[in-house]
């Protein structure tokens, strides 16, 4: 749980995502502050990102965990919202929370992910980072000049 307490920039809550569940009211428990918001749209016109924050704002007061991931995922942290909020609220570490709460509980698990690293512990890949420790950083600045190039 956090407290503004007239602090700038608010306080970032701490949690553990294992704990949580994606409602709006695992939200109020965290950010309690939330149910402050005033409705006014100045952090939506603070934003040099042009992201919908008050949209996104009353999403999250609505549980919409997804569509606060969804509007919020081009925001830089750079926290003008915050800067000009008359609520001394934090969107940005609300929207943060979205988005952890999203990818671990609502988007579907990445397979080819789960694949990878299925893989990995099955020691396909010990051979090969064996050879790579073995190398001189020249010799690795190289290879990873080429992989950039081929990228
Ligand atoms: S912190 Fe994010 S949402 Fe807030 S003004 Fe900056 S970019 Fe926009
Ligand atoms: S500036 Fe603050 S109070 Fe106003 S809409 Fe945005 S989050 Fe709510």
């Amino acid at each position: 749980m956090t407290e503004t307490n007239g602090k700038f920039p608010p306080e970032k809550a701490t949690y553990n995502l294992e704990n949580l569940a994606p409602t709006s009211e695992q939200l109020l428990v965290i950010y309690p502050h939330l149910a402050n918001c005033q409705g006014c749209n100045t952090c939506t016109k603070s934003c040099p990102q042009d992201i919908e924050v008050l949209r996104y704002m009353s999403d999250a007061l609505r549980g919409e965990i997804a569509q606060v991931a969804q509007r919020s995922f081009e925001c830089m942290m750079c926290r003008l919202c915050a800067t000009r909020c008359p609520a001394e609220l934090p969107p940005y570490y609300i929207a943060v929370l979205c988005r952890r709460l999203s990818g671990r509980y609502l988007s579907p698990p990445a397979q080819h992910l789960a694949a990878r690293v299925a893989e990995i512990e099955q020691g396909k890949f010990d051979a090969e980072l064996e050879d790579l420790k073995k190398l001189g950083k020249s010799e690795l600045r190289r290879r990873l000049s080429e992989l950039n190039t081929e990228a």
